[in-house]
Formats: structure tokens, sequence, C-alpha cells
């Protein structure tokens, strides 16, 4: 590794950038915008995966509801891409730093060439300090925006895919719970949180139920997914509460939080 920066994969779900009310939750933005910044101060290389158009958009574009149809959903993912962004760059240009849109498909990654080509604008980004900002691009894909069973699962396979694109060390999930527990808490209230799962096996996912919140999508098992991909590449995989964004101190730290899926070697 040499004097290699530590690379950071840090994904973030619709349910931590929206509030409730499924607005823009303004302070999440700002915090995570800040505690990533000053991370990125203190020598890291960070990587944001961010999933949220659909929801920003259909809150932009006064829809009560998030779309059912397909055209209406790409319109949202369009008009909300635009209004997360700008956010970002808002917030993130307040603590004086650079970001930088990339949208992506399965195909890009699935390709050779255009593998290729990603990783060397990854790597060009962050040589030049810049914190690129990824999603997967809705208004073109359809297959995961559709089908249940998505290949991206709200971003956290994307995530996964990412960190092991760009050679990460961590990949850090921020989820709208503190981590993986042995049954689900929305319906267990005695359910335990896992601090630290060394193997993933079939029995793991029957541990895992559907999504929590009506803004989320991808559930644990999308997690559990995009952890068994990444550890077997070597990265480590944290998940977290997203609405408390300090948390990433602590286990950049080494300190125990939330659940960790430590990569194998
Ligand atoms: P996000 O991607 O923002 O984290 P999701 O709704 O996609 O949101 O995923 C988190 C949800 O998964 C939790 O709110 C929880 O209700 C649900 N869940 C199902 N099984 C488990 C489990 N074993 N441990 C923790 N959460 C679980």
């Amino acid at each position: 590794m040499n004097n290699r920066k530590t690379r950071l994969v840090i994904k973030v779900g619709t349910s931590s950038l929206t509030n409730e009310a499924g607005k823009n939750d303004l302070r999440e933005f700002d915090r995570l915008s800040c505690v990533i910044s000053d991370l990125h101060n203190q020598g890291y290389e960070i990587i944001l995966v961010s999933s949220g158009a659909i929801a920003i958009g259909s809150n932009k574009l006064g829809m009560k509801e998030r779309p059912t149809s397909m055209r209406m959903k790409q319109a949202a993912a369009a008009t909300g891409q635009c209004s997360m962004m700008f956010l970002y760059d808002k917030f993130f240009s307040d603590y004086d730093k650079t970001i930088a849109q990339i949208l992506l498909n399965a195909e890009d990654i699935q390709q050779e060439e255009k593998k290729e080509n990603l990783t060397n604008t990854f790597q060009a980004l962050l040589e030049l300090d810049v914190i690129p900002i990824v999603n997967e691009n809705d208004s073109v894909s359809y297959t995961e925006i559709e089908s249940a069973d998505r290949l991206f699962g709200d971003n956290d396979m994307l995530s996964a895919v990412v960190a092991v694109l760009c050679g990460a060390d961590q990949l850090i999930i921020l989820s709208d719970i503190n981590g993986f527990y042995d049954k689900d808490p929305r319906f267990y209230p005695d359910a335990k949180l896992l601090t630290r799962v060394d193997e993933i096996t079939p029995e793991t996912y029957q541990l895992a139920g559907g999504a929590g919140s009506k803004r989320g999508t991808g559930g644990m098992r999308t997690k559990l997914q995009a952890a068994e991909l990444a550890t077997a590449q070597g990265i480590g995989v944290h998940v977290i509460n997203g609405k408390r964004p300090d948390i990433l101190y602590r286990i950049l730290n080494g300190q125990e939080e939330g659940t960790y899926f430590p990569g194998k070697h």
C-alpha cells in the first residue's frame, strides 16, 4: 500500500437524505458533507454513492406519492438528480470541497473497455482531490428502477461494485437503522444488533426482512449482498446509522459501531 491514502466508499440511501414527510433533510445533507469534507482534510480519499434522486425529484415536482409509472419515475429521477447535486455542491462548497457527478448503469461495469475508462476517471478525480458522487443513471436504465429484485437495490450493490472497481479499503453503508440485527427490529423489539459478522451464509440472509421505511428500498438483504461482494475482495464493510454521520469518525478510529463485516484476505 506504500504511502497510498486510505480510500473509502460511503453509501447513503434515500431514507437518510429525506425526512418523514418525504422532504429534503437539509441538516443531513449538511452534516454528511461536513463530516466527509473533514475526513477528506484528514487525508482520506472518498467516493460517495448517493441515492435519493427519485424521492427528491418527486418532492420538487410536487408529486404527493412516489411515482409508480416508469416514465414518471424517470422524469422524477432526472429532476431530482439535478436538485440533489445542487444541494451537495452547495454544502460541499461551504467546506471548500469540489465534487463531481458520475452516473452509472450496469453495462458500464460489465464491459471491459467502459470499466477501464471508469476506473481511470475515478483515479483522475481522486488525484485532483475531488469527491466523486455516484448514482445509478435512473433516467436511462429501466431494469434497476423497475425490478423488485433490482441489481443495485437502492445502490447498495452499486456501492460494492464501485468499492471493488476503485480498490477501496473500506465500504461504509449508511442506513436508516443502527446496523444489522439478528431479526428485523421493526417487527421484533427484542432484536439484537450484530456488531461483527465474519461469514455471510444463507442463514444470515434469513435474518434480513424487507425494506424498512417507505422511502428506503433495498432493506438489509441488498446490504448483505453488497457486503458479500466487497468482503470477498478484501474490503471491510460497515453498516451504520446514517442519521449520525459523526459515527464515521469512531469507526475510522477502530471503535465498535453498527455492524462490521471484515474483508477476507
Ligand atoms: P436504507 O437503505 O436507507 O438503509 P432500507 O429500508 O433499504 O433503508 O433498509 C433498512 C431497513 O431494513 C431497516 O429499517 C429494517 O426495517 C429493515 N431490516 C430488515 N431486516 C433487518 C435486520 N435483520 N436488521 C436490521 N434491519 C433490518
